[in-house]
């Protein structure tokens, strides 16, 4: 259970869904976890949950659009532990559902400003640290909605297709510092974002979900856990020749 020992790692947007079973799994397997949201209460509420169990992790405020922020954020998890090894730039929202002719500048903007530019400042922010550090793990969470598409959501996957694309150039440019960025590519989880997304499209959630489970050839929509054992994989040492790469966890949903 030490497959991230002696790591420091940062996770955006971690307060709940896929970045909050990251940060279990991460400090169950021996990692620094440095917990980031713009849900304080619950962010916080999960670093006494990780220190309860023996863990060590830390809360920061960060809303990863604002790039002074981030820049103060990583520099104070690198001086508290003295490095950062591990990246996972998860924050992210589904944004306006509209068809592209009715979404407004505003609209188009906040999707980009969280999902595009705050993996931008992240990474931006975090290879100076790693590369003090002697390397390290970015992994950037994209969605099947950045390798094939969907009639709805045009900016949340314009933003994830950026993602993907993102993370093959820094994979490249950081190489030679021993620095490995990957994409992770999850079908639909059921996780708050999921959940808000259909309220917001006028179904019941149980109507919603079986839609959504009929849309995976494995039957059912994924969990939290499914999405961080392969983010674990990619974080730790195990993947050290794996860079630049795609990791599609979808139930099957882009084999079809
Ligand atoms: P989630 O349940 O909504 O959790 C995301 C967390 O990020 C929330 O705490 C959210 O706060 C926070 N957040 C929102 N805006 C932020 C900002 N500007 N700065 C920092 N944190 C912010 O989402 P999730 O489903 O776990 O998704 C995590 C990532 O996986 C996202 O990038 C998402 O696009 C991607 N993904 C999810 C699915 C899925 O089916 N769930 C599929 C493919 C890809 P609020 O609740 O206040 O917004």
């Amino acid at each position: 259970m030490e497959r991230l020992k002696n790591k420091v790692a940062i996770i955006t947007g971690a307060a709940l869904g896929i970045g909050k079973a990251t940060a279990l799994m991460f400090a169950k397997e021996g990692a620094k976890v440095a917990v980031t949201d713009i849900l304080e209460d619950e962010g916080r509420a999960l670093v006494q949950e990780i220190q309860a169990n023996g863990g060590d992790a830390m809360f920061s405020y960060l809303n990863v659009s604002s790039e002074f922020a981030v820049q103060d954020v990583l520099e104070e998890v690198f001086n508290k532990w003295g490095r950062l090894d591990i990246l996972v730039n998860n924050a992210g929202i589904a944004g306006v559902n509209s068809p592209t002719d009715q979404v407004t500048e505003k609209e188009w903007d906040k999707v980009m400003g969280i999902n595009v530019k705050g993996v931008f400042f992240c990474t931006k922010y975090a290879i100076g640290h790693m590369q003090q550090s002697g390397g390290g793990s970015i992994i950037n969470i994209s969605s099947i909605y950045g390798i094939i598409s969907a009639p709805d959501l045009p900016p949340y996957h314009a933003s994830k297709g950026a993602v993907r694309s993102m993370s093959k150039t820094d994979a490249l440019l950081y190489a030679k510092d021993n620095i490995r960025v990957n994409s992770v590519h999850p079908g639909f989880i059921w996780t708050p974002l999921v959940e808000n997304h259909l309220k917001n499209s006028g179904s019941t959630l149980e109507v919603g979900r079986k839609n959504l489970d009929a849309l995976h050839p494995l039957g059912r929509v994924g969990k939290p856990d499914e999405i961080a054992y392969g983010i674990l994989f990619l974080a730790s040492d195990e993947s050290s020749f794996v860079t630049g790469a795609e990791l599609v966890i979808d139930g099957g949903y882009t084999a079809q």
